[in-house]
């Protein structure tokens, strides 16, 4: 299974590097990678939205919030219980 469809996806062309979300984030899955926030622990990521949340620039999207319960053209994109 792909997991990265539904990985905060962060975009690197809005990111100041303000560190913000890497701050905001409880499991530190981020870090600055060459002066912009990266995903680099993926697997610790909660999804809590925190880093979308706070990001003052909008460069983090959770793809996989937009999924709308009982759309049976995204059920796969999300985690399944037995994965989070
Ligand atoms: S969604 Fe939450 S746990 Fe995941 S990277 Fe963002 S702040 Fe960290
Ligand atoms: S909060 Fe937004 S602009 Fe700041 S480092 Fe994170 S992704 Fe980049």
């Amino acid at each position: 299974m792909n997991s990265s469809r539904w990985m905060p996806k962060i975009d690197r062309n809005l990111c100041t590097g303000c560190g913000d979300c890497i701050a905001a984030c409880p499991v530190n899955a981020l870090a600055q990678v060459g002066g912009k926030a990266a995903l680099v622990k993926p697997e610790a990521c909660t999804y809590c939205t925190a880093c979308e949340d706070i990001c003052p620039a909008n460069a983090i999207a959770l793809p996989f919030l937009i999924c709308r319960a009982g759309s049976s053209d995204c059920e796969d994109s999300l985690p399944k219980d037995e994965e989070r």
